[in-house]
């Protein structure tokens, strides 16, 4: 696991960049193998350019058959964190052309605070997660069930419907 990276220390780094690299299984995640990530952090004068490449395989469970499913998540991401002068959130220092373009998606970071790379790559894994897990193009979903089985026991319309039909002449 690595340490939090402390973001005024960038500073005294050539080019105020660091390059972490790491191979773990992240606690938060589940996932089969560990976690090999490779993050680039870099000061720029009003943001903190982040640079991540990660690779872990986790076990899914398919929406439609319910088996469990191995997947490959991967991240090949570039953020860019805005700097805020103290602790607090929302006051980012944001030219006005990038202010209009980026909008309310303006992620932002204390520039006297801390970068924690494990948990930064933990978070771009989350939402590199599938939206739908399906095991694979042939997954046929859950086994039909036969016709006389798969009639709902308490279906009160269907019960009416019969009840109705004895009462017709026939
Ligand atoms: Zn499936």
């Amino acid at each position: 696991m690595t340490e939090p990276i402390s973001i005024p220390h960038l500073l005294h780094r050539l080019e105020g960049r660091e390059t972490v690299e790491f191979k773990a299984i992240l606690p938060e995640l589940t996932s089969l193998t560990p976690v090999q990530a490779k993050v680039q952090v870099t000061h720029k004068d009003s943001y903190l350019e982040i640079i991540g490449v990660a690779e872990t395989i986790v076990t899914l469970t398919c929406d439609r058959c319910l088996a469990q499913y191995n997947h490959r998540l991967s991240i090949d991401t570039t953020e860019m964190l805005w700097f805020t002068e103290g602790g607090e959130e929302g006051k980012a220092e944001i030219p006005f052309e990038e202010d209009l373009e980026l909008d309310d998606m303006v992620e932002t970071v204390s520039k006297n605070g801390l970068f924690d790379p494990s948990e930064w790559v933990y978070q771009q894994l989350c939402l590199e997660m599938p939206y739908k897990n399906v095991c694979g193009d042939a997954c046929e979903g859950i086994p039909k069930v036969s016709p006389e089985n798969a009639q709902p026991e308490g279906d009160r319309r269907w019960a009416a419907l019969e009840a109705l039909k004895g009462q017709l002449p026939s």
